[in-house]
């Protein structure tokens, strides 16, 4: 893997040292934490009070929006109330779109600019034409001339830049010859590096968002593979864009910008929520302290391993199709199938009345982990499933060791491939292995084996005794390594796994399972769960890995339950509910993001499958909800314009028209379905 020296452990990938003012990012610095300010920027006191607040909540980099020379202006205002208010060394950053003479401007009074590779130097006019080299070398000449002044001024003032490249938002040049593709992302950033080197300036952080995690996390790749040939090492700043808010929000955020870290890239971070930016700030902190105590020394390893997996392109691993119980099929056409696992067999009773509740109706789980110690689990786990309707299609037992396959006997004549059993095995025990595989065949159930890496020995036994048919393949390990300096963490665990299972020549589906580290169980902070469950099944199912999952972090089956399924929404492996893509809003915002967010969400909240965008303004709005179905974007102040896929189809509504509109148009469009009478 070029972009990456291990996929297995979290080696930092070396960069440049860039100063944003007297804050390192990349280099040996720490992950770097930032956030943006939602007010006027020509509110001045505002955005001074905004940029405070975050400051004393441990943002180490604010971002402010400068729509138009006069906002850039007041940037300088800005900057010396807050210096003056005891925080002149938390740099300040200028957002830029469209307008070169904004950025030269707020380049004067702030420590960074960030500039859209895709509209700083082009008009977006959705033109589809055929560029000849001759008409793209004329392009870039032009983009040459508009960008170098910044990068001069840039130069001359010590001052640092982003190239923030939005998935939504390319020039026409690079749509019509890559398309909205994450090459098309990386191509439009290299336009604008390459003019930087040419006039040798190095202070240059990168970006690559999408509000789709599993494409931002291609484009962050690609775009190191295309800088490490280019002999360009500048740092990453991590983010997914319209992330939303609440734990989806959070997830998605958790997916996109963990799964990178864990590769060992990334130096600065936004999670961009649509809520008050302070609240961004806990999640940004837990995400990268959390991914930072998994740094690994690079001398270790080699400069190069290989796994069994494309990290450019998103395919889902070919597995062998099991069917439980006639009813739940795991297999490549498939979504990843939810197990919740109950803390003991005496709670299967109560966990089953929980996951029977109409809380669940729409999501409830295929599976049940039951755990198995005694002689005396099996003899009551017996007794509660002959009287105890059980509202999941199958049982999952994780076995102790202890238990030798004649003490299963009663349990396994229950209900023929209902039963999927968990046990560890390593290379030696051979024989308990065929055991089990002979009692598996006999009733007509399934075998989940827990492999470490270590005794991937055990492979070729198991295969040989039960085939690709009735198995399945996981690991008992939380995301941290029990020996952090020796071992991979997880999601390299799994790829192991992957590779190992490759090499055998097994198609044998993956079980992923979240299981608690002591640290966590302490810790006892949903936020912390909800980050390591997004870090490791979220990782992975953007890896194309996973067929079942369970999230066993959560002793409560409800909340387990709706975290697996916001998880799998969040890495768009299954689709439960009405997909929200919503901007985090900034100043060129026209209505109150959040309480609209929060209003729309109750009304259409039981979309299944719909993609609706809620976005704060037009100059940006549009572009970046690239893939929605449907649009609600701020056309003016009091006014939206809704959208149809990329269409506009309403302009300049007034915004107590709005929602009844949006509504109207799902339903011309035959996405629309009655809530359930609770909720209407
Ligand atoms: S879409 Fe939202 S966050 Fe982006 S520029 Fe517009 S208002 Fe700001």
């Amino acid at each position: 893997m070029s972009y990456c020296a291990s996929r297995f452990h979290t080696v930092r990938r070396p960069t440049v040292a860039v100063n944003v003012g007297t804050v390192g990012v990349g280099g040996t610095n720490p992950i770097r934490i930032q956030s943006m300010t939602t007010s006027d920027t020509e509110d001045v006191a505002a955005t001074v009070k905004q940029s405070i607040a975050l400051a004393e909540v441990g943002c180490e980099i604010v971002r402010i929006t400068a729509p138009n020379v006069t906002a850039a202006k007041c940037l300088g205002a800005i900057r010396n109330q807050f210096s003056a208010a005891g925080f002149a060394h938390i740099p300040l950053v200028a957002d830029i779109h469209f307008l070169p003479s904004a950025a030269m401007e707020a380049v004067e009074h702030v420590e960074k600019i960030r500039v859209n590779p895709g509209n700083y130097a082009d008009k977006k006019k959705f033109a589809v034409r055929e560029y000849s080299d001759g008409d793209y070398d004329t392009e870039l000449a032009r983009l040459h001339e508009t960008f170098s002044p910044l990068v001069l001024r840039c130069q001359a003032l010590g001052r640092a830049l982003r190239i923030g490249t939005n998935h939504g938002s390319l020039s026409d040049r690079i749509m019509n010859r890559y398309g909205d593709t994450p090459l098309g992302m990386v191509e439009s950033a290299l336009e604008f590096l390459r003019i930087a080197r040419d006039h040798r300036y190095d202070q240059i952080i990168l970006s690559m968002k999408s509000s789709n995690p599993k494409v931002m996390i291609q484009a962050y790749r690609l775009l190191v593979d295309r800088m490490n040939q280019e002999d360009m090492h500048y740092p990453l700043h991590l983010g997914v864009t319209e992330a939303g808010d609440g734990e989806d929000g959070r997830i998605k955020s958790a997916i996109g910008i963990g799964s990178l870290l864990l590769d060992g890239l990334g130096d600065t971070i936004r999670v961009s929520l649509t809520e008050d930016s302070v609240y961004e700030i806990p999640v940004a902190r837990a995400i990268a302290d959390k991914a930072m105590s998994l740094w690994h020394p690079p001398a270790d390893h080699p400069a190069s391993v290989t796994d069994a997996i494309d990290p450019y392109h998103f395919a889902k691993r070919e597995t062998t199709t099991l069917t439980f119980y006639d009813t739940c099929i795991v297999g490549p056409e498939q979504p990843p199938r939810v197990i919740v696992r109950v803390p003991a067999v005496q709670d299967l009773p109560a966990a089953a009345r929980e996951l029977a509740s109409p809380k669940l109706k729409d999501t409830p789980p295929e599976g049940l982990l039951v755990p198995i110690a005694t002689a005396g689990d099996l003899a009551a786990l017996c007794e509660i499933a002959a009287s105890t309707p059980l509202p999941v299609v199958f049982l999952a037992l994780e076995l102790s060791p202890t238990l030798t396959p004649d003490l299963l006997q009663p349990l396994l004549a229950l209900s023929r491939g209902r039963l999927l059993l968990v046990r560890a095995f390593t290379g030696a025990d051979d024989r308990s292995l065929e055991a089990f595989a002979e009692l598996v065949r006999q009733h007509g159930h399934f075998l989940a084996c827990a492999l470490t890496p270590e005794h991937t020995a055990a492979l070729a036994p198991t295969l040989r005794a039960l085939g690709d048919e009735r198995l399945v393949f996981t690991l008992n390990s939380p995301l941290a390594a029990s020996t952090p300096s020796s071992s991979a963490h997880s999601i390299g665990r799994y790829r192991q796994l992957v590779a190992a299972l490759h090499a055998a020549g097994s198609r044998a589906p993956i079980w992923l399972r979240n299981t608690a580290t002591s640290a966590i169980r302490s810790e006892n902070s949903f936020l912390s769960k909800l980050i390591e469950a997004s870090f490791l099944t979220g990782s992975l199912l953007c890896d194309g890995i996973g067929d079942l999952v369970s999230i066993e972090t959560e002793a409560d089956a409800t909340r387990s339950t709706k975290l697996s399924y916001n998880v799998l929404q969040g890495a768009g492996a299954r689709i439960s509910k009405t997909e929200f893509v919503a901007c985090p809003s900034c100043g060129r915002t026209l209505f109150d993001l959040q309480t609209t967010t929060q209003r729309i969400r109750a009304q259409t909240g039981h979309l299944k499958g719909v993609k609706l965008a809620i976005m704060g303004c037009i100059v940006n709005g549009p572009g970046e909800m690239a893939d929605a179905d449907f649009g609600y974007v701020g056309g003016a102040p009091g006014k939206i314009n809704l959208y149809v896929g990329k269409n506009c189809v309403q302009y300049n509504l007034p915004q107590s028209a709005a929602d009844a509109r949006l509504i109207a148009l799902i339903k011309e469009h035959g996405k629309w379905i009655e809530p359930p009478p609770a909720q209407a």
